[in-house]
């Protein structure tokens, strides 16, 4: 049993629920429950359909990845390569973005769904295999997950011949050693091959074309696949009438920090802003103590930080290539008047420094190097040159400049995404990003 000592935000009142609608309920992660509340549905609407019509569909969806990057799911599943056998599903279940904790939630509490959306993508994109890679801390996903397969296979959902018909899969669950690197898919990927965890470099190894054992392999986010059986059920028509027109559905969101009810909550695409989410009373409900706000990060950890006087920007998914509210991983941090930016800036640098894999040399010593200016700084023992010297390490992460949220106030030209750097994945630019946004809003 799960005990908790506060109450999770969760949405209350009559706004759709796409992946979060078997929340209020106790045994939401048992198939009992999932088929009683229209469980394994979109399965067999999918399984009515050719895998063509199937993906025709999430196409149609502009389903975007939930991941952090916002990759049009419909679109990759077209990136592998026809005729080659076998392909792989890859389940990204490593979540571990600071901050982030919403897909550990979408595993604990509706495993059915998430398997439901992995049949569901394995038919519509001819995937013959499917890899659910779960973190390694998240013990309660892993028991709850491999019971869910486990009845699952039982009652004829996966395996051969899934419900009479001819197509067959099998999941197999697979637990992470705690990196988080790894939650990068390349890395991932490396591990599941029984490798360290490291990335590959991209291109050419775009895991669609050459992937898991050199075979085409699609690695979606937990959320993305959870919102498969909505869209097979009911339709992409159904699915785009929720959200803008741009990124579709809804989003879940992890708020932390210093908010008075933080919790994860599902939030429809361009509804609403971020004074909402964290002064409204649906949500968040305020700053603790009624402090004032400092700074908020809007898409976890590794994402540039917003100020007080941009709460009022739109709560909506940014596109690749895009300016935009930068949802990310779909977390958002509360920092209150109290913080200590230079303490905060450290706690995330620290973690990413610790987190680098090693294989890139500007992440494995600017990421050091970053944490020990900080460290200087924190100490009482920094100078003026070390503030400059840390963004001169920076710029050897990230050529050119950060894009960053201060970039209209400062009157600076907005940085394009994705920014350039020389390290092979974002966990470099990380350990840069939040001492970045500390230096340029905080430099007093
Ligand atoms: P990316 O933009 O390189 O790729 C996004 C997806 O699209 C990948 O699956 C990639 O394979 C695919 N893709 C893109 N171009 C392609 C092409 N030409 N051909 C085939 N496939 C293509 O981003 P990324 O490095 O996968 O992810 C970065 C994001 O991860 C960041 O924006 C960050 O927010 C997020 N992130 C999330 C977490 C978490 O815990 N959820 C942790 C760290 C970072």
């Amino acid at each position: 049993a799960i005990t908790r000592d506060y109450t999770p935000g969760f949405y209350e009142g009559d706004r759709p629920k796409i992946v979060t609608s078997r929340f209020e309920y106790e045994d939401s992660y048992t198939l009992e429950r999932y088929l009683a509340t229209g469980g394994y549905e979109g399965l067999k609407a999918a399984l009515a359909k050719t895998p063509d019509e199937m993906s025709g569909e999430v196409k149609a969806s502009t389903l975007l990845g939930r991941g952090g990057a916002g990759f049009p799911a419909g679109v990759k599943w077209g990136f592998t390569p026809q005729g080659v056998w076998p392909r792989y599903l890859v389940v990204n279940g490593d979540e571990s973005e600071p901050g982030t904790y919403k897909d550990r939630l979408l595993m604990e509490r509706d495993p059915h769904q998430l398997i439901e959306g992995c049949l569901i993508a394995c038919y519509a994109a001819g995937l013959s295999q499917c890899f659910l890679y779960v973190r390694g801390e998240m013990a309660l996903a892993h028991e709850r997950i491999a019971a869910a397969l486990n009845d699952a296979y039982d009652a004829g959902y996966i395996g051969k011949n899934i419900l009479g018909s001819d197509f067959s899969v099998d999941i197999i669950l697979h637990w992470g050693a705690g990196a988080y690197v790894v939650g990068e898919e390349t890395a991932l990927i490396e591990s599941l091959e029984g490798e360290r965890g490291m990335p590959r470099l991209k291109p050419p190894y775009f895991p669609a074309a050459v992937g898991l054992y050199g075979q085409p392999t699609i690695v979606n986010n937990v959320e993305t696949l959870a919102n498969l059986p909505f869209i097979a059920a009911n339709g992409s028509a159904a699915y785009t009438a929720i959200g803008t027109e741009t990124s579709p559905g809804t989003r879940m969101i992890a708020i932390s920090g210093h908010v008075k009810r933080p919790g994860v909550y599902e939030i429809i695409n361009g509804s609403t802003t971020f004074r909402d989410i964290i002064y409204g009373d649906e949500f968040c409900q305020g700053i603790r103590d009624d402090n004032e706000l400092k700074a908020f990060v809007p898409g976890g950890g590794s994402a540039p930080w917003f100020l007080p006087d941009q709460l009022d920007i739109p709560f909506e998914g940014r596109e690749a290539g895009q300016a935009g509210s930068m949802l990310g991983s779909g977390a958002v941090m509360v920092m209150d008047e109290t913080t200590d930016i230079p303490e905060a800036a450290l706690t995330l640098t620290r973690f990413y420094a610790h987190e680098s894999c090693g294989k890139c040399v500007p992440c494995r010593e600017g990421g050091t190097w970053l944490l020990r200016m900080l460290e200087r700084v924190c100490s009482g023992h920094g100078t003026t040159a070390d503030l400059d010297q840390m963004f001169q390490v920076g710029e050897s992460i990230c050529p050119g400049d950060m894009p960053h949220a201060a970039s209209e106030r400062l009157g600076l030209e907005a940085t394009p995404f994705p920014y350039k750097m020389t390290t092979i994945c974002f966990v470099g630019p990380s350990a840069y990003a939040p001492l970045h946004s500390a230096l340029t809003l905080f430099r007093d």
